[in-house]
């Protein structure tokens, strides 16, 4: 009796056939399938504001002209990158305590399941740009401080100072307002009559800075790429390395299901590996809207018995293979936001309030 071929069938199928040969038929295979979807070619990430639109734009150009996912991904990630007004991501991202920048970033291609990331990497704009390459031209996949400085300059990165006088102005005022006990500041003499100083009160909420950006994106031919880049949390220890550059936690990327990137506290993302746990459910059958909550949740769960009243900061973006997306975060009193570009032009996608009032 002739037995019908499900797609699974045929995945095994092909792989009894050969191992070597497995991977690439079979993703063609899926590839055809998705062309027909609507949403596609798609382009998403996490910044809403006006450069993230523009990132959005360059990333569509690549996509609609037939580029790949990989080279939209990486162009939209190097706009944001190199603004130096945006002061969670790459040129002008709030340093650390020590004053200096040190940023992560990751990347992936579903298309080949490659993955390359970069760690505390200092004077280098376009970190994205770097963990590109460890992932096409090394057999690596994280590289970290000098080394990955060395990397990126045996590639001709130029070397910049990365500290804006912005950034600066904002890490100085952290610095003098940390501590009633330490030597920074206005001498003790004049502290009750200080008055703060002009440029200080554009920054009034300066405690704990978040923000990065995820950028995922599917091609033509329905391959996944994503990357996610940042300056980490401001004012983080010398050496902290976040979520954002860890494989599974800041970004995963799985061409049969979807990608994922997380935004906000990296250490609850990290000790969960969110964007594994977000590709995971979706490919259980959730909405990349489902999926995000689900992983929000998860977290709480982690807490209940440790620390019910614990809700870290944090906001994930999904999209699965037909170019559905999803946004959520924990807390908050407005709805979190993702940018979204397609052949219908740009939109500001609306997402969640997990568990708002928390
Ligand atoms: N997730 C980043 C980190 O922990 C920070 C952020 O998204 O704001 O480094």
């Amino acid at each position: 009796m002739k037995q019908a071929i499900s797609r699974r069938n045929f995945f095994y199928k092909t792989a009894g056939v050969s191992a070597g040969a497995l991977i690439l038929p079979s993703l063609s295979g899926f590839a055809t399938q998705r062309k027909t979807d609507a949403n596609l070619p798609l382009i998403i990430t996490s910044h809403t504001n006006e450069t993230g639109q523009r990132a959005m734009e360059a990333g569509w150009e690549i996509l609609n002209n037939g580029g790949s996912a990989v080279d939209a991904v990486e162009k939209a990630a190097n706009v944001i990158e190199v603004d130096p007004e945006d002061t969670s991501v790459g040129y002008g991202g709030l340093p650390n305590e020590r004053g200096v920048v040190q940023l992560d970033a990751s990347f992936m291609d579903g298309r080949t399941y490659s993955a390359g990331a970069v760690a505390c990497l200092e004077n280098i704009k376009t970190p994205s740009s770097v963990a590109k390459l460890v992932m096409q031209r090394t057999d690596h996949v994280l590289l970290v401080g000098k080394g990955a400085l060395e990397y990126a300059r045996a590639w001709g990165f130029p070397e910049e100072n990365l500290l804006t006088d912005k950034a600066r102005k904002i890490w100085l005022r952290w610095k003098e307002e940390m501590s009633s006990d330490d030597d920074w500041g206005i001498p003790e003499h004049l502290q009750k009559i200080r008055k703060m100083e002009s440029y200080w009160q554009d920054f009034p909420d300066i405690e704990h800075h978040y923000g990065t950006t995820n950028v995922l994106a599917i091609d033509k031919n329905g391959d996944i790429a994503g990357c996610t880049t940042t300056s980490g949390l401001s004012f983080k220890l010398n050496g902290r390395v976040g979520d954002s550059p860890i494989i599974g936690a800041g970004l995963y990327v799985d061409n049969e299901t979807g990608a994922a990137g997380a935004t906000g506290r990296g250490e609850e993302v990290i000790k969960s590996c969110a964007s594994f746990y977000m590709v995971l459910r979706m490919k259980e059958g959730r909405t990349p809207q489902q999926a995000c909550e689900d992983a929000l949740r998860m977290i709480i769960d982690r807490y209940k018995k440790v620390n019910p009243e614990f809700f870290p900061g944090e906001k994930f973006v999904a999209v699965n293979k037909y170019g559905e997306v999803g946004c959520a975060s924990m807390t908050g009193k407005r709805s979190p936001q993702m940018s979204v570009r397609t052949r219908k032009g740009y939109i500001r996608h609306e997402g969640i309030v997990a568990y708002p009032g928390k």
